[in-house]
């Protein structure tokens, strides 16, 4: 390898320096920009910073006339700073009045110098702005000096204070790299959230910038490198990673990037020029970031987060930092900022101080959003870019109403939804008056609302919320937030509690629903392609009868001489009901040989949610005691549309006539004989009730904070014109268009809250 030049690791130690004497701000960059032309033989060196408002402004130069500093400005676009930091490369032009970009600037006095070199500040793959070099002569810098350069610029961005930065520019205008952000996204939770960031796999943040001995580096470099290379081909060759499908393209794409040279030599390079070997990750990760950022293409953004991910882990090696997002503490007012999340991760934060959730992914029936809806977390998906946009501790506003984040929000957003948060408490107090009153329409027809649990933490809600029982108790989450599997008396003393919170009103219980993305930890279960349509949930318990069984056991004893009502997951042909339900007695003979205390009665109902059951609904009716609609899985099996998959999530209307005929057929079938109910998130909005409510359905099951505003949108509704609207749209024939804008002009007409 190249012996490393000196000059730049000693300008990069003398900068180090300069950053830490107590003197001015202005003094500071001065001597800094006297530093770095002195080092690179250049008769100018300028540093521009980004404002918020798109203006660069000189802040410093060694060089051109000083009474510029300050005055000389440009836009982001114009000139040749100006496209540098628009387009976050290098420029290097031996004769820079020549370039079509050059523009003249006449207070700087500039016109004597022809070569130029200029390269983007980048943080964290944002622009701060831009450092440029010039000289007289008309000459092309050498790669090892733009190299160069940007290591300085890496450095200069990283060492300085933004702070102080900002101090020093026009007031009012802060810096661009701490500029407010507005993201729109989607509403994944109801509520508004105030707080500060943490980021749930937050970039390692180099602190040891600079690298005493090159060859010392690069060997680091070159075994986190091996150590890299040799976990992605270890992942290849597990066996749980299947011929094809996803995860086995993302681990692919790594192996690429793993081996791509240009990748290793950068950081090589990077070394050279005097960093330490986690600085050049870094460094050459966050030019790269810079440039994809600018990128339409969605499969090259793609390949950014890829490179991300890589470049994260070849930085822990490096720091020997294992990922632990929780172990620094949360702060009190937590707002959790995520590409993507399990439910289960959502968890092991526990709910205290978390203010909301912002995820770059997710659909709104992907367990994540659910358990943060029953977490009563304000949150938002389809946040795009929100990592990279957002640095830990930043100031951050969940908007889940309206499906917004406002990152580093000004004064007045800040205030304006602060008082936002209070309106919403106040109307909370007002669905608090609705507590005691049932949900019925104005010409008398009465709704039952129930609520969605599954944790310890929803039992107050159902006191809170008014609901008249627990329509859907979730058994997998206990599950999901176990460490080991939760052995039969941990159930038991769950189940215990709930109905005993829940008193005379009931509780179905759902059978264990694992498999799909509710993984567990403990329990291994080979990598399916397609999880959601896998094995999970009733064919997981009918194959492995020891889980099953012990749940049914633990369920038996706790509904000791009270009513028990239990309900099946993903039943797709009825035997499967006949299977459990033989399961279920053996259970029963057992308890009585051991002198157990049986339930008082025990209802089995069965969630329908696998579209097969439409065409078996007379048996169905038969057989199942009950019958609880799992709209989001029916949803997403009936249109092929993935529920945690954001690209197709939301493409179909639940409102609309195929699915509103299936529901309906539901109704038609039982016809009275066998109560039915849906416990999906379609019941949860006030349009989504109002739909239901004029199909037939009299019962529905939705997340506790829901019950408020759909009893609000009920109790100001006409039952018999909901119908009367809901009959003509499924009579008309046309195919496009959807319930919904009929029942939003109804509801606006009516003054219907929705
Ligand atoms: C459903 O599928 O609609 C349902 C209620 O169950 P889950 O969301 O837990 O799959
Ligand atoms: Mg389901």
């Amino acid at each position: 390898m190249r012996g490393p030049p000196a000059g730049p690791r000693n300008l990069l130690r003398r900068l180090r320096q300069v950053m830490a004497e107590p003197i001015e701000a202005q003094a500071r960059l001065n001597k800094t920009v006297q530093l770095i032309a002195a080092n690179m033989v250049a008769e100018v060196c300028s540093l521009y910073v980004l404002h918020a408002d798109g203006v660069l402004e000189l802040y410093a130069t060694e060089g051109l006339k000083p009474e510029a500093v300050h005055q000389a400005t440009l836009t982001v676009g114009q000139g040749l700073v100006g496209t540098i930091a628009a387009e976050a490369r290098p420029l290097n032009l031996a004769d820079a009045q020549s370039h079509p970009a050059y523009r003249y600037i006449p207070e700087t006095g500039e016109e004597r110098f022809n070569a130029f070199l200029g390269v983007p500040l980048l943080r964290a793959g944002r622009t701060l702005g831009v450092l440029v070099v010039q000289n007289a002569a008309h000459r092309t810098y050498h790669a090892e000096e733009v190299e160069a350069l940007q290591t300085t610029a890496m450095i200069l961005a990283e060492v300085v204070g933004v702070a102080e930065l900002s101090r020093l520019g026009k007031p009012d205008i802060g810096l661009d790299v701490g500029r407010a952000i507005l993201l729109e996204g989607v509403s994944l939770g109801e509520g508004i959230g105030l707080g500060h960031a943490v980021l749930h796999d937050p970039r390692v943040v180099v602190t040891d910038l600079i690298g005493e001995d090159p060859k010392k580096e690069s060997t680091r470099l070159d075994e986190a490198i091996g150590g890299l290379r040799l976990f992605v081909d270890d992942m290849l060759a597990r066996d749980d990673v299947s011929a094809a499908g996803e995860h086995r393209e993302i681990l692919e794409a790594y192996r690429m990037f793993a081996h791509d040279r240009g990748w290793v030599r950068r950081m090589h390079e990077a070394i050279n020029n005097g960093l330490s070997a986690e600085a050049a990750v870094e460094k050459v990760q966050s030019d790269m970031r810079a440039r994809l950022l600018r990128q339409v293409d969605p499969y090259l953004r793609d390949r950014m987060h890829d490179f991300d991910d890589l470049a994260n882990r070849l930085l822990r090696v490096l720091t020997n930092r294992e990922h632990d997002p929780y172990g620094q503490g949360l702060p009190r007012d937590a707002v959790i900022v995520a590409r993507s999340m399990g439910a289960a991760e959502l968890l092991d934060y526990g709910q205290a101080r978390i203010r909301g959730l912002v995820l770059e992914e997710g659909g709104a029936t992907s367990h994540v959003a659910i358990v943060a809806r029953a977490l009563g977390i304000a949150t938002v998906g389809r946040a795009e870019e929100v990592v990279a946009l957002v640095e830990n501790g930043d100031a951050i506003i969940v908007d889940g109403v309206a499906g917004r984040v406002h990152v580093r929000p000004n004064t007045d957003v800040e205030a304006a939804y602060a008082e936002k948060v209070r309106f919403r408490a106040r109307r909370q107090k007002q669905y608090e008056l609705l507590r005691h009153k049932p949900a019925t329409t104005t010409d008398g027809q009465r709704i039952g609302l129930m609520m969605n649990a599954g944790l310890l933490v929803d039992l107050p809600h159902l006191d809170e919320s008014g609901a008249e029982g627990i329509g859907l108790f979730r058994t997998e989450l206990q599950f999901m937030i176990a460490e080991t599997m939760p052995r039969l008396g941990e159930q038991r003393d769950l189940y215990r509690t709930v109905m005993e919170a829940a008193g005379d009103r009931p509780v179905a219980f759902r059978t264990l629903d694992i498999g799909g993305d509710k993984v567990l930890p403990y329990l291994k279960i080979a990598n399916e392609q397609n999880p959601a349509m896998g094995w999970r949930a009733i064919r997981l318990g009918l194959d492995r009868p020891g889980l099953l069984r012990m749940q049914l056991r633990a369920l038996l004893q706790a509904a000791a001489g009270r009513e028990l009502r239990l309900m099946l997951p993903m039943v797709t042909e009825i035997d499967e009901i006949h299977q459990a339900r033989s399961m279920m007695e053996r259970e029963i003979a057992h308890m009585r040989r051991h002198g157990h205390v049986e339930p008082k009665g025990i209802e089995l109902g069965v969630v329908v949610e696998v579209p097969s059951l439409l065409w078996q609904l007379d048996e169905l009716i038969r057989e199942a005691d009950f019958i609880s609609i799992g709209s989001n899985d029916l949803l997403q099996f009936m249109t092929a549309s993935d529920r945690g998959n954001t690209l197709v999530a939301e493409r179909f209307d639940p409102l609309s006539r195929p699915f509103l005929r299936a529901l309906r057929s539901v109704l038609d079938a039982a016809d009275g004989r066998v109560p039915v109910t849906l416990c999906g998130e379609l019941a949860g909005s006030p349009l989504g009730a109002l739909a239901l409510a004029g199909l037939g359905f009299r019962s529905l099951s939705i997340s506790a904070d829901a019950i408020g505003p759909v009893k609000a949108a009920l109790l100001a509704a006409d039952c018999s014109e909901l119908e009367a609207l809901a009959r003509s749209y499924m009579a008309e024939s046309d195919a496009g268009g959807s319930l919904r804008s009929h029942l939003i002009e109804l509801a606006e007409r009516r003054g219907i809250p929705h």
